[in-house]
């Protein structure tokens, strides 16, 4: 079901109509549905009901706000964080330590510092030397670092190439070919329990081929790891699913993506762990934003929306689509371009694209918005930091404050020697 639907002629978000919203918080505005958070929870981890022994790791990159990742604990998911700013947010939100796997290709020393402190579940190595250096810390505290080997497999994701990670001139993972040695060099090291391996090969995967052969790949490396002699416990499998930005979007559906984990895996004999990020939280968020302007344009008018590319980075970022409706829609359709007030071009959602007739005063969502939406923002030009509202039922409150451009001016000074 959709938790963004039309009720009486209007948007809502579960029970709540997305006006009141904007009347009493105002725009842009990001609105989380909990049910369609819970929904899609549910689905993941129920495809995975073929898969044996699983452990789910929501990748809070996507959508770190405390509350949503409250909602996503209390559905049993722990977190895979991927910097020392996450982890605190994860253990904030109350996800036990234990689940928490730290990924990244750059964590500090000091942030392995603090989760071997914090007692975390998993860190996936990246390169030999962090492999070195997490062991001589866990050592130094007395400690044993539970950890996998991150390998990059080699295989072309079929995704955009700012969002591709497991081709070889990426910068994830240690090459295929050379990642039994290094597993090897590092697995007797005081301090370490080496227990697995690790691979994730991009986001927003339409296809479920790519994923297979990076995981075939895995599970021909796990059998000549073990050959070796290493015990093999655990392997990470990622995450990367994509989700339907545009009609004609076919990701691929839970159930299926299970299915093939559970024909591909099932001699492996481990648990497997899984790093979900955009599949869980991307349809499960709008953002909400008011008409400027409807201002003539050359070819199609440009409707100047108050939400801006540094509330919802994507489309200038990665050329992303994300679709665009009325709120309270007439029937009547218009073609426009849809621009922010940034100064930049980049700063436009769309391009001659039909859309709901809007005009100055309307309000209007882009979907699709829960995941590497809000995470995204900044306050370029100066504007607030977007508010984040989370809704459950006839419920809503605000889970992130609009920071004003007055807070943010405040931490900056002008030096008293000038
Ligand atoms: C970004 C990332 C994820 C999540 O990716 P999605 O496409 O949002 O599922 C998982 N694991 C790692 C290591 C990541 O960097």
């Amino acid at each position: 079901m959709d938790h963004f639907a039309l009720v009486d002629g209007e948007l809502h978000c579960e029970a709540v109509p997305l006006s009141r919203i904007a009347a009493e918080v105002g725009t842009p505005v990001y609105v989380y549905s909990a049910n369609a958070l819970r929904t899609q929870a549910r689905r993941f981890r129920d495809g995975l009901k073929g898969a044996g022994r699983v452990h789910l790791a929501y990748a809070i990159k996507a959508n770190p706000n405390i509350a949503v990742l409250n909602v996503l604990a209390r559905e049993g998911y722990g977190a895979d964080v991927v910097s020392g700013g996450e982890m605190a947010r994860a253990l904030a939100a109350g996800m036990p330590a234990a689940d928490i796997v730290f990924s990244g290709v750059g964590k500090t020393r000091a942030e392995l510092s603090r989760g071997i402190g914090a007692e975390i579940g998993q860190f996936n190595i990246e390169l030999e030397e962090e492999g070195v250096v997490l062991a001589q810390l866990a050592a130094a505290q007395g400690k044993t670092a539970r950890a996998v080997l991150r390998v990059n497999p080699d295989v072309d994701a079929g995704t955009h190439a700012k969002i591709s990670t497991g081709k070889s001139e990426n910068k994830f993972g240690v090459p295929i070919a050379e990642a039994a040695d290094i597993f090897g060099r590092l697995a007797g090291l005081n301090g370490l329990n080496l227990r697995g391996v690790a691979i994730h090969i991009g986001s927003q995967l339409l296809d479920l081929g790519p994923l297979e052969a990076a995981y075939s790949r895995i599970g021909a490396f796990v059998s000549e790891l073990r050959a070796r002699g290493h015990t093999i416990t655990h392997v990470d499998l990622g995450g990367g699913l994509g989700v339907n930005y545009k009609a004609g979007d076919v990701p691929p559906d839970p159930a299926d993506f299970g299915a093939m984990v559970a024909r591909v895996t099932k001699d492996w004999d481990v648990t497997l762990m899984f790093e979900p990020g955009r599949v869980i939280t991307g349809n499960a968020g709008v953002l909400l934003t008011e008409v400027i302007w409807v201002k003539p344009g050359v070819t199609s008018p440009y409707v100047i929306v108050d939400a801006a590319m540094n509330d919802l980075a994507r489309p200038a970022l990665y050329d992303a689509w994300h679709d665009f409706e009325a709120v309270r829609p007439s029937g009547e359709c218009m073609v426009a371009n849809i621009a922010g007030p940034v100064c930049e071009t980049g700063d436009t959602f769309a391009r001659d694209r039909e859309i709901d007739v809007v005009k100055s005063g309307d309000l209007a969502i882009f979907r699709t918005a829960g995941a590497y939406g809000a995470t995204m923002a900044s306050t370029y030009n100066s504007r607030p930091l977007v508010p984040e509202v989370l809704v459950d039922g006839d419920r809503y409150a605000v889970v992130a404050d609009r920071i004003a451009a007055e807070t943010i001016l405040a931490a900056e000074r002008v030096p008293d020697w000038l």
